[in-house]
């Protein structure tokens, strides 16, 4: 695409409602830097847990607290050039991160103010030279909240239990529909309720429902948003 002065695109919205998808899209036909947040919150919960932080539900805050800082991560494309991987301390963990068990982690560690500082502070520095697409929760409102396009995306929490459903499937995880449904609302819940930094809309964010999207139409809506704030 024609240069223009680069920009930042803050994507938020509730878990598996594709917002990967649309900003690895996005970040592809713009030759941005993609910047998945929801993959940081994993990677400490991982963290967290190896260490014996995290167990049945309860966190020992302390220690994490005293640890912070010593949780490093960073982004590398794939020699092959499809997709990137998440790095924690210098360890691939892309797939470790991706299981039920970090997932509800990450929501649980995700509430903690000095996580959230700490993530937050790495993210800023990551959109510095702007040119970024960054999804998450909180982009829009606590990240880069003037970042010049935002997107609020949402879909029902069947529809979107059924999308992560079938990729858990696909990655030959043993799960059941129900107890990813019960999942994702118990996300939901814990996203949209937390004291620090709950999940909202920025009030200029644009929203887009895509329960009855298909990937297409959603990426060539989301194509047309973007060249309106470039051109
Ligand atoms: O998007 P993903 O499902 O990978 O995010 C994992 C968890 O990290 C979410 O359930 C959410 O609680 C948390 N998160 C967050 N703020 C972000 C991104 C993710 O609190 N910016």
């Amino acid at each position: 695409m024609t240069s223009h002065k680069p920009i930042i695109v803050a994507i938020d919205g509730y878990s598996s409602c594709g917002k990967s998808t649309i900003a690895k899209s996005l970040a592809k036909y713009a030759g941005y830097t993609y910047v998945d947040t929801g993959a940081m919150y994993r990677a400490t919960a991982l963290y967290t847990i190896r260490k014996g932080w995290l167990h049945e539900g309860s966190i020992d805050e302390q220690a994490l607290k005293e640890h912070i800082h010593e949780i490093n991560i960073r982004f590398q494309p794939r020699p092959n050039g499809q997709g990137q991987d998440t790095y924690l301390n210098g360890e691939n963990v892309e797939q470790a991160i991706r299981t039920l068990e970090v997932a509800n982690g990450a929501s649980r560690v995700s509430t903690l103010g000095f996580v959230r500082q700490e993530m937050v502070r790495q993210q800023q520095q990551m959109g510095e030279k702007k040119g970024i697409v960054m999804d998450g929760r909180d982009i829009g409102t606590v990240v880069f909240p003037h970042a010049e396009l935002k997107l609020f995306l949402t879909a029902s929490a069947e529809v979107r239990a059924q999308r992560r459903y079938l990729e858990l499937q696909a990655k030959g995880e043993n799960c059941n529909f129900n107890d990813v449904l019960s999942n994702v609302m118990e996300r939901d819940y814990r996203d949209t309720h937390r004291a620090e930094s709950p999940l909202r809309k920025a009030e200029d964010a644009i929203e887009i429902d895509n329960s009855q999207l298909t990937p297409e139409a959603q990426d060539e809506l989301v194509k047309q948003l973007f060249l309106k704030k470039v051109q």
